[in-house]
């Protein structure tokens, strides 16, 4: 048993923080919203009142804040000098590599181990407890990181040093943007010239254009039951998260002088989808941006 601190309880904290209680921890529980502290209670965990009481006696500490500058706040304000030293400090959400290296150099000089582990697999693995980690920490401090996260993963891997974590989930990110618009734009097109895009699907995940978006995120409805295309694009990963993502990924690349064209290019259309609206949506519901029906979201929103 191991006591652990979990802030932040949304869409994925919650699961997350459920999984560690199911695993037999003791889980102290803070979050800003009352309804997901209700929520982390009924699955087991305990309300704290503060960030300062859930982490004052914890072994491990978990975050799950929507971005970096709630982190840098919420590590720089409130854990480091109230959690003791000896704890480990883990920030599993996506954020820029900067900030992630900054709170990682207020965590070493105050004394503990801290770790960046941002997460792959949305909602339905967060509740399942079969996330994927990427992690940026000490070599040393790894094999502890890989068991605080064992309940809540599927696999973790260490991507390198402090930041690396955050660069790969970045990295990871924008290919996944890239290769959704690829898999819209060919079955609009595979439309427009007559063929039906439920065999398309056959083909292309049988070819040399396979991949994750055509296999398991089919932006079509019907190939792929389990897909957000067959429920009017809800749930799944926001379009406005993947915008997020895309812009994280071209404010690293103009710091390390990349060259990002596709990046910039989805960054672009995912901007444009949600100043049309659309960005509570799946991120493959831009296959309807890109088949011109946008109407047919309207009609469903
Ligand atoms: P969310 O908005 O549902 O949850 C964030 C939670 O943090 C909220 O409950 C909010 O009240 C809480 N919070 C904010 N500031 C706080 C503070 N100062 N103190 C305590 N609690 C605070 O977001 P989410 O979908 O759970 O995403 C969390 C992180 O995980 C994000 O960085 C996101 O990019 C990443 N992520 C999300 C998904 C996904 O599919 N939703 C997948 C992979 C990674």
């Amino acid at each position: 048993m191991t006591r652990i601190a979990f802030i932040g309880l949304g869409n994925m904290g919650g699961g997350m923080a459920a999984n560690q209680a199911k695993a037999g921890h003791q889980v102290s529980a803070f979050d800003l919203s009352e309804a997901a502290l209700d929520r982390a209670a009924g699955a087991g965990c305990t309300r704290a009142a503060s960030i300062a009481e859930a982490v004052r006696d914890a072994e491990v500490v978990i975050t799950m804040l929507p971005a970096g500058p709630h982190v840098h706040q919420v590590y720089a304000e409130q854990i480091i000098g109230a959690a003791p030293t000896s704890a480990l400090l883990l920030d599993c959400s996506t954020i820029d590599v900067e900030t992630a290296r900054k709170v990682a150099g207020l965590a070493q000089a105050a004394g503990y181990a801290f770790a960046d582990a941002p997460v792959s697999g949305g909602t339905a693995a967060a509740d399942a407890g079969t996330l994927a980690f990427m992690v940026g920490c000490d070599e040393a401090d790894f094999a502890r990181v890989e068991a605080a996260l064992e309940p809540m993963s599927r696999i973790t891997i260490r991507a390198g040093d402090h930041g690396a974590g955050q660069a790969a989930k970045i990295c990871n990110n924008m290919l996944l943007g890239i290769s959704m618009l690829g898999t819209c734009e060919a079955i609009a097109l595979a439309e427009k010239l007559g063929l039906d895009p439920d065999r398309f699907f056959e083909i292309a995940s049988k070819s040399s254009g396979q991949c994750w978006s055509v296999t398991s995120y089919y932006p079509w409805p019907g190939p792929v039951p389990t897909a957000p295309s067959n429920r009017d694009y809800q749930g799944g990963f926001a379009s406005n998260m993947m915008l997020k993502d895309l812009k994280l990924a071209q404010e690293a690349a103009a710091r390390a002088n990349a060259a990002t064209p596709l990046g910039a290019q989805s960054e672009a259309l995912y901007a444009m989808f949600a100043g049309l609206g659309h960005g509570g949506r799946d991120f493959s519901a831009v296959l309807q941006l890109l088949r011109g029906r946008l109407a047919d979201l309207e009609t469903t929103a």
